[in-house]
């Protein structure tokens, strides 16, 4: 990569390290659609374990994998419920109707965060002129909501109301290991509440591609069912999959360096009047800010930014979104600082 340009936009922009490159050059492989590639075998096997969960099925996407959980829990004219920002319903096409026939109605978190007082009443009556309400994803870390932490006391509290009420859980953990890294609190221990949990692997963990859904050995039984018809079966994916293992074994402790990028970050946007974050606490590795329209629009001050080296994402027309991740140092965040304050202070 070109090191002059440091590329806030998403964790998912990250290259395959060198380390990585090796593991994946010398994996073994088969036809995974046989159930015959040993490192994808591996890789679910260790999902599983990591998550506390029976098994685990590798997919191309977060995407896939979030829909496989939906259509495992729920059918044709079934209900769930999840927050208004959240992933499943914002950027994936609104898979669970376009495919699945399922309905969504939606709570608005604070940047993200649930409490169980707005599920409460929402679970409709049996009765033929409403859908059957059969689901709950939460989303941990959130990425609309700023990479939010959803607090442990109330995903477990969520949860336990969700299965005292006949509800399945499905939690979006696209970032789960943000949210352990920079709690102390176990993968294993979130998963714990839910029935299906989906992890990235193309995320902060820095693999090229892949996705994971873990759950019972039933669940994930009937997972190979709904990935195989979703186009989602692959061949020899140990080659990707070792990338994933990798990942897992050498890019999870280094998360909270992210995190302490992102702060730094944080930090100097702060001292700058005229931005504005959007949480201004940061709980992992994303932040947002608002800049202010004397600067221009948020687009505008991304194309200054641009042209000094530094990528950012323009999310709404005063809104950029920072994420850090693998490729970006503190240093770079340090660096960015800086650009961010000389474009600040040119004159207009
Ligand atoms: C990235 C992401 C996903 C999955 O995205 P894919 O690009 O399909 O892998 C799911 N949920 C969240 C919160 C994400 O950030």
């Amino acid at each position: 990569m070109d090191r002059q340009i440091m590329d806030f936009r998403s964790d998912t922009v990250t290259r395959p390290t060198a380390g990585m490159r090796a593991a994946m050059a010398e994996a073994e492989v088969g036809d995974d659609v046989f159930g015959e590639d040993p490192t994808a075998n591996r890789l679910q096997a260790r999902v599983a374990e990591m998550l506390g969960k029976e098994a685990a099925i590798y997919a191309p996407s977060g995407t896939m994998t979030n829909l496989i959980g939906v259509r495992l829990h729920c059918k044709h004219g079934d209900e769930m419920i999840c927050e208004a920002g959240c992933h499943i319903i914002n950027y994936e096409q609104a898979g669970y109707a376009q495919l699945s026939g399922v309905a969504a109605r939606t709570v608005e978190g604070r940047y993200g965060v649930v409490e169980l007082e707005q599920l409460q009443g929402l679970i409709r009556p049996d009765n033929p002129h409403q859908v059957r309400t059969r689901l709950v994803c939460l989303e941990n870390t959130h990425n609309r909501g700023g990479g939010k932490i959803q607090p442990y006391e109330t995903v477990e509290q969520i949860c336990r109301w969700a299965r005292e009420n006949g509800l399945r859980t499905h939690l979006d953990g696209a970032r789960l290991f943000n949210a352990a890294v920079a709690t102390g609190i176990e993968a294993s221990r979130w998963a714990a509440h839910f029935d299906t949990v989906s992890v990235c692997f193309s995320k902060g963990l820095g693999a090229p591609v892949g996705s994971a859904l873990a759950g019972s050995r039933e669940l994930i039984h009937e997972a190979l069912r709904h990935r195989k018809v979703l186009g989602g079966g692959m061949r020899q994916c140990g080659v990707t999959a070792a990338a994933a293992l990798f990942a897992l074994e050498h890019h999870v402790q280094r998360l909270a360096l992210d995190h302490e990028c992102a702060r730094r970050l944080a930090r100097g946007i702060a001292e700058i009047d005229e931005l504005q974050l959007t949480p201004e606490q940061i709980d992992t590795n994303i932040l947002f800010f608002r800049v202010d329209p004397s600067l221009g629009t948020a687009a505008e001050f991304c194309d200054g930014l641009r042209e000094r080296g530094v990528l950012m994402l323009p999310t709404a027309p005063q809104t950029i979104r920072a994420v850090t991740h693998l490729d970006v140092t503190p240093e770079d965040a340090d660096r960015a600082v800086e650009v961010i304050k000389g474009l600040c202070r040119r004159p207009s």
